[in-house]
């Protein structure tokens, strides 16, 4: 069949994020921005369906998380993820938050992933590499690594942004300790009725914690237990 044209996905990808902001969810340029330039396509198994507001089996008993959820995380960690912070995404999963995220700290940040599933680490950093991060890949600045992301990731340690992509049954005591005085930890805490919980550390070291909406995601747990489907 004889086609003139049709969509790119970048287009489609635009359109995604005109939609978020339409409905309110995206509301500063810096994370429109970085969601304009990382194409989520390039980080779905399926990329017929990767701009569909839902979340999306991506193997291993998990899922990329949808669209609304990303950008919702990326609106509550936006004053923490200005160029030359650091930022730490646990469970990065797919890649695609973690790309976001470097996109927004740059060349002068540093934007870590920490996965516990080797196979996913090795193909977000494929994502990646087709990804608008992919520069930032390779100059280093942005870097999944495979760890168990309850230990945080100490390396770079402290944090301004601190992301968990899984649902904890408390807040480890790790990420806590990893994130800077001024810093913001986003992580959905509980079993089956979670709340996304947003933790700002105060200058004297002392924590605010407060509930932002009810969430459902996998279990941040051990390898074992995950690959068991527990
Ligand atoms: N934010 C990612 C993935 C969300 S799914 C995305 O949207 O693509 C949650 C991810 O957390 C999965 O990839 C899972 O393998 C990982 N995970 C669960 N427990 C973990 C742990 N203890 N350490 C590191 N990663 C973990």
């Amino acid at each position: 069949m004889k086609q003139f044209w049709s969509p790119s996905s970048i287009n489609k990808n635009k359109a995604m994020v005109e939609k978020l902001q339409n409905h309110g969810i995206v509301t500063s340029d810096e994370v429109a921005k970085a969601m304009e330039a990382v194409d989520r396509g390039v980080f779905v198994p399926d990329r017929s369906s990767a701009y569909i507001d839902c979340p999306m089996s991506i193997g291993y008993n998990v899922t990329i998380s949808a669209p609304h959820m990303h950008a919702m995380c990326l609106q509550l960690l936006e004053k923490h993820l200005k160029p030359g912070m650091r930022v730490l995404d646990v469970g990065s999963g797919t890649g695609y938050l973690t790309a976001c995220f470097a996109v927004m700290v740059g060349s002068e940040g540093r934007a870590i992933g920490v996965e516990h599933i080797p196979e996913l680490v090795a193909s977000s950093v494929k994502n990646i590499e087709a990804s608008a991060a992919s520069p930032l890949l390779k100059e280093g600045s942005l870097a999944v690594h495979v760890g168990d992301g309850r230990q945080g990731w100490a390396e770079f340690a402290p944090y301004d942004a601190i992301h968990v992509g899984a649902a904890a049954p408390e807040i480890p005591e790790a990420l806590i300790d990893q994130l800077k005085p001024g810093g913001r930890l986003v992580i959905p805490v509980g079993n089956i009725f979670q709340d996304l919980q947003v933790v700002d550390k105060n200058s004297d070291g002392s924590v605010s914690i407060k509930n932002e909406t009810s969430v459902r995601y996998v279990p941040l747990t051990s390898r074992e237990a995950q690959l068991r489907g527990d």
